[in-house]
């Protein structure tokens, strides 16, 4: 697990000329940071890892706008985001959606980072890590145990809100994602888990520091180099 892992997801954001910069500032940091940019963005080498942010769960046929796991790896993305709330939220991602995606990532070696949180009223009534657990058993129905593959926990009254959770819930639900890992097979224990919602360079460090944080997807703070490399840093500090 080692070094944590810091991804970027610049969501609906962002252009060439700005990938290019943030490729320059990060080039030495290619193993321990990568962004998730809108497709039109993927096909170019940059010196730094990139991702997509949704793949087709289909591998090809009459489904107009969509691109498959094997397109994206065609274009030198090294994974894709799978089960972003957005995409549950605004289009219709299920479960069940998001398991045929992480099968369709994992036939071609594109690294599903799975997306995985629960929505405020969940978080009011208790049910965090119940939650979390449906949809992460969902997710990996039918994965091997040799498969490769990232957890994204991102509570979704944290995202885009500047109201992170604090660490320790952070930690207690990431420590409850390990055990259902675990509780699957031996292998899945030592997936890394990030944490997303609201990181900031001023809670890096500390949601970094947590035993069961192994790295942060960061969606705002990514689109600006001094708040992404102020991560970047805090990340290194631990
Ligand atoms: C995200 O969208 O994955 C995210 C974590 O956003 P933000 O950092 O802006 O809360």
């Amino acid at each position: 697990m080692n070094a944590p892992w810091i991804v970027g997801n610049w969501k609906l954001h962002g252009d060439r000329p700005k990938l290019l910069q943030f490729s320059q500032v990060f080039a030495d940091r290619k193993q321990s940071i990568a962004l998730s940019v809108p497709a039109t963005l993927l096909g170019t080498e940059y010196a730094i890892a990139l991702g997509a942010q949704d793949v087709s769960a289909h591998k090809h046929g009459a489904y107009t706008g969509e691109i498959s796991a094997e397109m994206y790896l065609e274009t030198g993305a090294k994974f894709s985001l799978i089960g972003h709330s957005e995409r549950r939220q605004y289009h219709g991602e299920t479960d069940a959606s998001v398991n045929a995606k992480v099968l369709r990532c994992l036939s071609v070696n594109l690294l599903p980072v799975i997306c995985v949180g629960e929505t405020e009223s969940e978080f009011d009534a208790g049910r965090s890590a119940e939650v979390v657990r449906a949809q992460l058993l969902a997710a990996l129905d039918g994965v091997a145990s040799d498969a490769e593959f990232v957890v994204a926990y991102e509570p979704v009254w944290a995202i885009g809100t500047g109201k992170s959770a604090t660490a320790e819930i952070a930690q207690a639900v990431h420590a409850g994602i390990r055990a259902t890992l675990a509780s699957i097979c031996d292998e899945f224990a030592s997936k890394k888990i990030l944490y997303g919602g609201s990181v900031k360079p001023e809670n890096a460090k500390e949601l970094l520091a947590q035993p069961d944080i192994n790295g942060a997807l960061v969606g705002g703070a990514s689109l600006e180099i001094d708040s992404f490399a102020g991560i970047v840093a805090a990340a290194e500090e631990n």
